[in-house]
């Protein structure tokens, strides 16, 4: 039936549309139930809620403990009214009482009405009505208090369930004979006190329970704002706007330090960033110089050379460049190797001066090339305890950076010894007097891919690499690295390494690690 149909499907779409509405409903609810606001306000509404039952319970015990005592104090100065007013003579009490008297009148009706008396077996010779209901007492338990010669105080019920304070105990008499006496007070007066106080307590609870509710939710909510707000502005920083900060609220609280810590945290990764950019930009810039050159020289290759002479040349010149782009890829590559731990060092004991002065014979073309002085000192017999390849690495990369960064006219002096103060660490030495490094650019060298940009350095083609290794090859062996540096001066780079393996070696004279 198409009517039916349609209605049917018109009901499906209207149940759908309640649902989708409903969803968002749904989702919110979620939320709010998941939400640090939420939880906070359960948490502060349970530990109010067992706070005021446990203070009204404890209420409840010190009201009745303390109404309870009062009666006590009462029971016992009737037990010595009634000791003073009850004679017996021959199993017979008599209550000695001044009946033209109406107050000592009034006492003696007060003292009958909850007692017993018996004989020391148990023999009843006289108790109250209300005694009778409350259960009379069973002749073993007579005799076992009148022999004990002592009082008792209990509580006992009567038939409706009424409390009392009994106290029982033996009683003295004129004929010498031992008998037992029971007094006895009402506690219900107490209970009904205690029940009523219970009854409006606990009917006030609820509203205490839910302004609580109403305080904690207030409270939680101004609590968690500020942690919303945070959230907000860090929803704001992106990789492009990394930037940007969230100010502080002042407050110095944990809040505050969630800040800091937030910021610091946008600080590193920006500087990150930076150092990738910059690398980027670096990496393409040196790429692109050798890139292009070998394209010119494959173009003279292919459109200019007649000669095979020529044709040689280009070529020749084209792997030269070839040989450059290898040599960065390679460095890039050991270098994240290294930093990855996949380089194994193959720790010996080397004559430290030796490989000194084949480094420096390696630079002494290009350092003749500029115009630079470079000279090697070396103790004979200097030794360190390093693997032979990254020691040699550690020694170009600081001759070859000393070249690069000294003018024409600067001198270069290697040097190589033991340490003075510690003879089991072997001590280098790389000074020049070349352009320098401002100190505020000091504590960032050994990061991968810093490069110092000024005037004197923006010329001088280089990755920003080489310390870094260097600082990795130092801190792999345990070693430290020192700079000291003054612009327009020089610098000199101080390492130390150990000369024997480590079980041998006193603690090294500067900790492993780089310091400016
Ligand atoms: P680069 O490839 O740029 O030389 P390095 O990691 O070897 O990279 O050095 C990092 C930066 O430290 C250099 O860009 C340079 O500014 C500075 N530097 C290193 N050695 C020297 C030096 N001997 N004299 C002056 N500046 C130096």
């Amino acid at each position: 039936m198409p009517d039916g149909a349609g209605a049917q499907n018109e009901a499906t779409n209207l149940s759908r549309g309640a649902l989708r509405s409903t969803i968002p409903w749904a989702r919110r609810a979620t939320n709010v139930v998941r939400g640090l606001r939420f939880r906070l306000t359960v948490s502060y509404v349970l530990f109010f809620s067992v706070l005021l039952v446990g203070i009204g319970l404890l209420f409840r015990q010190t009201l009745r403990s303390q109404l309870d005592d009062d009666v006590r104090v009462t029971l016992e100065e009737e037990w010595g009214a009634a000791k003073a007013y009850l004679r017996i003579e021959n199993k017979r009490p008599i209550w000695v009482a001044d009946s033209s008297d109406p107050e000592e009148a009034y006492i003696v009706e007060r003292l009958r009405r909850v007692y017993l008396l018996t004989d020391s077996t148990g023999y009843l010779l006289e108790h109250s009505e209300t005694y009778d209901s409350l259960g009379i007492d069973p002749p073993q338990e007579i005799q076992r208090i009148v022999k004990s010669g002592k009082t008792e105080l209990h509580e006992r019920r009567d038939k409706s369930g009424i409390p009392y304070l009994i106290k029982a105990g033996e009683v003295p008499s004129t004929d010498g004979e031992p008998y037992f006496f029971a007094l006895g007070r009402s506690l219900e007066a107490n209970e009904r006190t205690v029940d009523t106080f219970m009854g409006r307590y606990f009917l006030l609870l609820p509203a205490l329970i839910a302004l609580t509710c109403f305080l904690g939710w207030i409270l939680a909510g101004r609590a968690v704002r500020p942690v919303n707000q945070v959230a907000q502005a860090a929803e704001g920083v992106t990789g492009s706007n990394l930037s940007l900060r969230i100010p502080k609220r002042g407050a110095d609280d944990e809040l505050d330090h969630l800040i800091d810590s937030f910021n610091q945290m946008t600080e590193r990764l920006s500087h990150s960033f930076e150092q990738i950019r910059r690398f980027s930009t670096d990496v393409s810039h040196e790429l692109r110089t050798p890139l292009t050159a070998i394209r010119g020289q494959l173009e003279v290759a292919l459109f200019t050379a007649q000669t095979t002479e020529q044709f040689r040349d280009a070529m020749v010149n084209a792997l030269e460049d070839v040989e450059k782009l290898s040599s960065i890829v390679r460095a890039l590559l050991l270098l994240s190797q290294a930093e990855s731990g996949q380089l194994a060092l193959q720790k010996t004991s080397l004559d430290l001066g030796a490989i000194a002065e084949d480094v420096v014979d390696q630079f002494q073309i290009p350092a003749e090339e500029k115009g630079v002085e470079l000279s090697v000192t070396t103790l004979p017999g200097t030794s360190a305890f390093a693997d032979k390849t990254q020691v040699e690495r550690l020694f170009s990369n600081l001759v070859s950076n000393a070249v690069k960064y000294t003018p024409r006219g600067g001198t270069i002096q290697v040097r190589v010894g033991p340490d003075s103060a510690h003879q089991s660490w072997a001590r280098v030495e790389v000074a020049d007097t070349g352009v320098g490094i401002p100190a505020e650019n000091l504590s960032q060298i050994f990061d991968r891919f810093y490069r110092v940009r000024n005037a004197e350095t923006n010329l001088i083609q280089g990755l920003g690499l080489g310390l870094s290794f260097v600082a990795w090859i130092v801190s792999a062996h345990g070693g430290s690295i020192n700079v000291e540096s003054k612009p327009g001066e020089g610098s000199r780079f101080i390492v130390h390494l150990p000369s024997a393996p480590p079980a041998s070696v006193t603690p090294s004279p500067e900790p492993a690690t780089v310091t400016v």
